[in-house]
Order: structure tokens, then sequence, then C-alpha cells
């Protein structure tokens, strides 16, 4: 990945930690709910000595695209982590997410080698400036009452958020909730993701949705369904944003020529990691479509890398990334935090920028394995 390489030195061993984190509340979203956050971390380590981390950010049950944490573990110790062991070119297919924890986890290792952080090598493949420090969008789960949801609206925006996100299905209920936000803030910025829930079907509640003046509606229809997606999207005037449609630079190619939307979701986790999100938001700024670089309630760990991406100019939307206090008590790096203005600063140390705090790690590790060369 440096100058003058064929890539990233091959390892000399591997660490994978399934750790288990407890989330502040559940996030609830139209493909299921998330209350505690189990993710694989992994570590290489060079011949040198040196170590890079990285983040498999795929949920614990297989609803929002088919992987999940104990698949991802499997295919990482039984095939991704043994072909690059052996310096074999994996045969896997598909599993983006257990690959992006070790790509991750070899740029990281990479970058430390050189001294250079990953904000700056993804500045330089694009010739462009990566900021210093990212507005966020905060997104708020599918809460019961309105009243809640009113509460948590107030309080991200009193920390200082630059959008706001709800979680939605097309629902009647969660129409009115959305409602509600946008009459007690007329100016918020204010975007809803219905996670591949709508369709067709539901064009009267897409069309009551396209009356709130939103940032962006996401993933409105099935991921596979582009055809649909371009359909919904002609019939809005709401810019459509694609997630999970996008599991590719060949998807997302197809997805903008058919015009199923006109915002791309960068998203680290499920694209194979930051160098492949990066690649996509190049894409996008290419197209001339705006961009943004979306979360999996990443720990530190994932969270510090995807800031990488989010720092890019292509990513011209506020990042879905937010705070590590939004989520847990106690994350396994340091935290990564918001200023008082919003913005969270982009981590400038090498590599990712960040390592897990060994005690902390032990405390979530459920399970470790260390594979060798
Ligand atoms: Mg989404």
């Amino acid at each position: 990945m440096t100058e003058g390489s064929d890539g990233p030195p091959v390892p000399s061993e591997v660490e994978l930690r399934w750790v288990r984190m407890p989330l502040r509340a559940p996030m609830r979203s139209g493909h299921g709910a998330e209350s505690t956050r189990e993710v694989v971390l992994v570590r290489v380590q060079l011949d040198d000595g040196g170590n890079g981390w990285g983040e498999c950010s795929a949920l614990s049950r297989p609803t929002y695209t088919g992987e999940y944490t104990a698949g991802a573990w499997a295919v990482l110790r039984d095939e991704l982590v043994p072909d690059l062991l052996a310096r074999r070119r994996s045969s896997v297919v598909g599993h983006p997410m257990a690959a992006a924890g070790l790509a991750t986890a070899q740029a990281d290792a990479d970058l430390r080698r050189i001294d250079r952080s990953l904000t700056e090598q993804l500045g330089r493949a694009q010739r462009v400036v990566p900021a210093s420090h990212v507005p966020t969008c905060a997104v708020i789960g599918r809460l019961d009452r309105i009243d809640d949801l009113l509460d948590e609206v107030a309080a991200a925006i009193q920390q200082g958020a630059a959008a706001v996100k709800l979680k939605i299905t097309p629902s009647r209920r969660d129409l009115d909730h959305l409602r509600a936000v946008r009459a007690t803030w007329p100016t918020l910025a204010l975007a809803a993701d219905l996670n591949g829930t709508a369709g067709v079907a539901h064009i009267e509640v897409l069309t009551a949705l396209d009356s709130l003046g939103l940032l962006y509606l996401e993933q409105p229809v099935t991921p596979e369904d582009l055809v649909t997606s371009a359909l919904v999207a002609s019939r809005l005037g709401t810019p459509v944003a694609l997630d999970e449609s996008v599991t590719s630079l060949a998807m997302a190619e197809a997805a903008l020529r058919l015009a199923a939307g006109s915002v791309l979701n960068v998203k680290p986790a499920r694209l194979g990691g930051p160098l492949a999100a990066a690649r996509l938001a190049g894409l996008a700024a290419d197209s001339g479509v705006a961009a943004f670089c979306g979360g999996m309630l990443e720990t530190g760990v994932g969270r510090a890398a995807a800031l990488a991406v989010a720092a890019l100019p292509a990513c011209t939307l506020p990042t879905d990334l937010g705070p590590s206090s939004r989520y847990f008590a106690s994350d396994v790096t340091a935290p990564i935090e918001a200023g008082a203005d919003g913005t969270i600063p982009v981590p400038t140390g090498p590599g990712i920028g960040v390592v897990p705090d060994p005690d902390r790690l032990d405390e979530c590790t459920v399970d470790r394995l260390i594979l060798h060369r």
C-alpha cells in the first residue's frame, strides 16, 4: 500500500478478539435492534514486532447484511487469516466486513512503519487535503414515545450535531414521529433511514416524507432492487441516499447510472475497509453526487479508521460517526469525543491513530485466538 511496495507485508501472526460491549441504549431500526455490541478486533503483528489493529463491525445477527459476528469470526479464523499467513490469494466470496477488519489492521501496521496517518494516506491517494474536524449527523433509533424522541433530538442539537437522522419504518407512527421533529425544528438538517423497509406499496408514506424537507431519505427499498429505488427517486424531490445497496464500486456505478439514488453512504465497515470506502467516495466526487461516511456502532478502533474516510472532501455531508460516549460508557480505546462545536477531531497519529487499552480490551474479550504464519 505504501509507495514502492506490492502491498502490506505479510504478518507473522494475527490475533482475533471477540469483544462484547454493552451499548448505552439499544439502537432500534427497521432491520432490528442491537443492545450489545459484539465485534471482532483484529491485530496483525509484523516481523519487526510492529502491530496494527482493525475492526470487523458486523452486527450480532445477520439483519443488516448477511454478515454477523459469529460468521465473521469463523471466516476470519478458517479462511481469510490462514490465506493471508500462507500468502494465498483468498478465494472467499463476500464477507466484506470480515475482510475490512483484516485490511484495516494491515493498513494500520504498514502505515505505522512509515509514521504516517491513515488520514494522510487517503488524502495523498486522492490528492486532497483531509479535514481536521468533521461535523456529525446524530443517528437516533426508533423510540416508542414522541416525547422521548424529542428529548433525544434536543440533546443531539445541544451537543452540536450538524444534522439528525431518524431510523424509521414506513409506518404511520414513525411518520408522525418525524413530523413532530420537523414541526419542533423547522430548519433542522433532518434525514431519515428506512433500511430498505419500503416499496412501491408505500408510495403514500414516501410522498408524505417527501413534504418534510429532508436532507435525504436513506435506503427506502430493498438493497438489490435498484429499479424500484430509481422509480421512487424519480417520484420524490428528496434526494435518495443508498446504503445497503452499495456493496461495491461496480454496484455504486450501476446504481448511479440507473439514478437509483443521488447520495452515497460510504461505510468502511460494509465496503471492505477504509481504503475501499475512500475509493467509493472518490467515485461519488467524480460523479458529482453527495456522499457521507456511515457508521456501524463501531468501537474506537473502527471509529478512528472510519473518521479518516469522513475527513475526505468527497464526503460532503455530515458523517454518521458520533462520539464514543454516545454509544459506550467505556470504549475499548481512549474515547473519541466531539469538541464544544460538536465536530469530531480526525485522528492524526500514525496508522488509524488509536490502539485498544490493554486492560479494557481484556475486560471486553469473550474469545481470543492467535494464528501464526
Ligand atoms: Mg443506513
